[in-house]
């Protein structure tokens, strides 16, 4: 589904990304982990063209994404592309003035061109999906930041996507709202969602994951299934890495 091939990226002189080959096959969930500047959310951001690689390609269904064309032509193929990769963040990014509803319909009403009815039937089956359809009146203000990382979760799902990336989509959240947007991300992988998950959550990581990544100075420094990973790691550095977790 998604095969990611010799990526490099940098700012100015910095290296963030030295060469990253990856790949996630339909229906897969690969967790993403690493410290801190290891240059996870690059990736991310990368795959999802919100930033431009300086090298390498990036396959999304069978078609190279990172394409170079011109002008108008290259505005439409990121929208197509974007519209197929759903991001969620840390920080959710709700349009602080719609309503949830409207958070979740407004994407598809615009660029995929579905009626006020059929987005806000659409809408309200995603809202009941994370548990939400009783708050579809609400503003994002009004709830909590589990409740709004759910929205964001079920927005995303609006347009329908082929994989969904999430960069630490809890880390933001107080401990005890962790939980719930666990299960909803739990719930996709049941649907066999495809999936890549930045997480510092190795709980997490390890019960929903078919493959856990290890990435450090922009590398993926290893590539195992997460019984492996988190009991026997082939290599020191992600040993190192874990034993801070694994030991608190
Ligand atoms: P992670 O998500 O693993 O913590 P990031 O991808 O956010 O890592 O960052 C990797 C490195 O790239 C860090 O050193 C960070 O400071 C740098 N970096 C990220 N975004 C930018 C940017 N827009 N401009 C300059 N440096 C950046
Ligand atoms: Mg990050």
């Amino acid at each position: 589904m998604l095969d990611v091939r010799g990526i490099r990226k940098s700012f100015g002189a910095l290296e963030v990304l030295k060469g990253i080959d990856l790949t996630v096959r339909k229906g897969q969930i690969v967790a993403l982990i690493g410290p801190s500047g290891s240059g996870k959310s690059t990736l991310l951001r990368s795959l999802n063209m919100l930033e431009t690689v300086n090298e390498g390609e990036i396959w999304l269904d069978g078609r190279l994404v990172n394409r170079r064309m011109p002008g108008k032509a290259f505005e439409i193929h990121l929208n197509r592309v974007r519209q197929q990769m759903g991001m969620v963040f840390q920080h959710f990014n709700l349009f602080p003035h719609m309503t949830i509803l409207k958070n979740v319909t407004i994407a598809p009403r615009v660029l995929k061109g579905l009626s006020e009815d059929q987005s806000r039937r659409q809408g309200l089956d995603l809202l009941a999906k994370v548990g939400l359809e009783s708050k579809s009146d609400c503003y994002p203000s009004q709830l909590s930041g589990g409740q709004k990382q759910r929205v964001a979760i079920a927005r995303a799902l609006a347009m329908q996507p082929k994989v969904m990336l999430f960069d630490e989509a809890t880390s933001a959240l107080d401990p005890e709202l962790v939980e719930e947007v666990n299960l909803v991300m739990k719930h996709l992988a049941a649907e066999h969602m495809t999936m890549l998950i930045v997480t510092h959550e190795m709980k997490f990581a390890a019960e929903v994951a078919d493959r856990v990544l290890f990435m450090d100075g922009g590398m993926v420094v290893e590539d195992s299934p997460p019984d492996q990973m988190f009991t026997a790691p082939k290599q020191e550095r992600t040993r190192s890495f874990l034993r801070k977790y694994l030991n608190g």
